[in-house]
């Protein structure tokens, strides 16, 4: 159902305005009056997630502690047709826990406890709250970690880390967020509690857990979830290598791996985002550098000082004007430091920057860096890239200044621009900060109609009526058709009787 129909039918549900007030009546006729958040100024600091160029005061914030009022809450909404989004840590970079004006913001902020460390199985069961890096504080005493560190770790959710299939730095040796979890607990659109994958290497059935890996809010919400840990390796290094031209940075990627080499962590940062983050870290980077590659190996002692010679002389094979190779923890985490905080960093030399996010082949790399290059001279507008390299994971920081009328129109076609550009090159519109409402667009241009109707059936049969995050992730075919990206199949564009604008 759209959200303009599903607005009406929750006016009709609720009979008639003020809407608000009988909805709170309902939920607090239930749940304890100070979780129910109605009041706009106990609302506002809600209105936005990490993609703040789009604001939307919720109706109403609920903040449950436990996994029963979580259920109250869903069958309320959904027996009052009131659409819900749910909210981890509000980091999310392509706007999907934005609310709506008409719905319930269902935060998930304190559900932050570690539920129980199983050491025998490497496995832990946590709290969708729970922050992403306090998942391997907990577990360090025991020489253990979870592995997938998006650079926002110290605040994200891991609710919100399955819900967005995040990645990170080690991402490329192991695995996104879908590959570290085993079984995760849910509460569907009508309050229902579902236990999907399990404990066991393999489960029968259609692979739920993977479908419900990177959906966005759009299928269920996570209240339980349980992650791989893995061993800390014994030793890891970093190479921090320095070009003076982007595309031999690019193509060096690219032969890291081609030379069989399987980096934990392998990331680039060009020119802007090196001089930014110098003068903000001080981690050492050289500033006249066209570009830098970070690479890290891990293993055991004689494995990373084999890898890492291997990576010297593919670097040095490729053109790197210096290599320099971390000569102890200390060193490594200040390497390491520059690239955590490359974002913020942005902000010290912009009043506002957009994040995109697009995937593309390793070898495209050179190719897609200069492409970018001259689409900033096209548009006029500053552009920092620093990204996951060895993913072909491309994070490029358009500068721009939202008080200035236009620019943040003209910084959304710019990374529009960017999309087609990945596409065209075989990649994606989105690596690991999901679709949200950022991206939704670009979708059309990414699937054919048929793989979105594909895609409606999945979300129809979870959630018949639409009201998990309606409006985001996946478009109708009546928004693409407006955005006047319709496939053409053999000639013939489908659905005919919608108008193209
Ligand atoms: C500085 C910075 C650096 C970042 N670096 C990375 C990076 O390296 N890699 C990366 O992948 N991402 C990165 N991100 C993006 C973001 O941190 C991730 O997408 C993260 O997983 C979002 O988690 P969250 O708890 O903040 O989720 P939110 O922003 O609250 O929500 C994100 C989405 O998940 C849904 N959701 C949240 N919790 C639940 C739940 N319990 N049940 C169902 N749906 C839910 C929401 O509805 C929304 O659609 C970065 C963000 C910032 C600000």
């Amino acid at each position: 159902m759209a959200h303009a129909d599903l607005a009406a039918s929750t006016e009709q549900a609720l009979g008639g305005a003020p809407r608000k007030q009988q909805l709170i009546e309902r939920l607090t006729a239930e749940l304890p009056a100070d979780i129910v958040l109605h009041a706009d100024e106990d609302l506002r600091p809600f209105e936005c997630d990490g993609l703040s160029a789009y604001r939307q005061v919720p109706m109403i914030v609920v903040l449950p502690s436990t996994i029963a009022q979580v259920q109250t809450t869903m069958r309320i909404c959904h027996a009052n047709d009131v659409p819900v989004v749910a909210r981890g840590a509000g980091t999310g970079l392509s706007g999907g826990a934005l609310p709506l004006d008409d719905g319930v913001l269902l935060s998930l902020a304190k559900f932050n406890r570690i539920l129980d460390i199983d050491t025998d199985n490497r496995r832990a069961t946590v709290q969708p709250g729970v922050r992403n890096l306090a998942i391997s504080e907990a577990v360090s005493h025991l020489g253990l970690y979870y592995a997938p560190d998006p650079s926002s770790q110290i605040a994200c959710s891991i609710g919100g880390n399955v819900a967005e299939n995040s990645g990170g730095v080690h991402c490329l040796k192991y695995g996104l967020t879908t590959h570290n979890i085993v079984q995760i607990e849910i509460v569907t659109v009508e309050g229902e509690r579902l236990t999907i994958g399990s404990s066991a290497l393999d489960s029968p059935g259609f692979d739920l857990l993977a479908l419900m890996t990177g959906s966005e809010g759009l299928l269920g919400v996570i209240v339980e979830v349980t992650v791989k840990l893995l061993a800390k390796p014994e030793l890891a290094r970093v190479a921090l290598v320095a070009f003076d031209d982007v595309r031999k940075a690019g193509d060096a990627v690219a032969a890291i791996i081609q030379a069989g080499i399987v980096p934990a962590g392998l990331e680039m940062l060009d020119n802007p985002a090196i001089v930014a983050t110098e003068e903000f870290v001080h981690a050492g980077y050289p500033k006249d550098a066209a570009a830098i590659l970070l690479c890290e190996v891990d293993g055991t002692e004689a494995e990373v000082e084999e890898d890492i010679e291997r990576v010297r002389e593919v670097v040095e094979r490729e053109g790197a004007t210096e290599v320099r190779i971390s000569r102890d923890d200390a060193e490594r985490a200040l390497f390491w430091a520059g690239r955590k905080a490359a974002f913020p960093a942005m902000g010290r030399i912009s009043p506002d920057y957009y994040c995109m996010d697009g995937t593309i082949p390793r070898k495209a790399l050179a190719e897609v860096l200069i492409g970018i290059g001259e689409l900033s001279e096209e548009y006029g507008q500053r552009v920092a890239n620093v990204f996951h390299a060895g993913d072909g994971n491309l994070h490029p920081l358009i500068l721009y200044d939202a008080n200035q009328e236009g620019e943040l129109e003209r910084t959304e076609a710019f990374g529009g621009a960017i999309c087609r550009l990945c596409l065209e090159h075989g990649g994606s519109i989105t690596g690991e900060h999901g679709v949200g409402v950022e991206k939704i667009d670009q979708m059309c241009v990414q699937f054919p109609s048929a793989e979105l109707t594909q895609f409606h059936a999945v979300k129809e049969a979870f959630d018949p009526k639409g009201l998990l995050n309606p409006g985001k992730a996946v478009p109708t075919l009546h928004r693409c058709a407006e955005f006047g990206a319709m496939h053409v199949h053999n000639g013939e564009l489908p659905h005919p009787e919608l108008e193209r604008l």
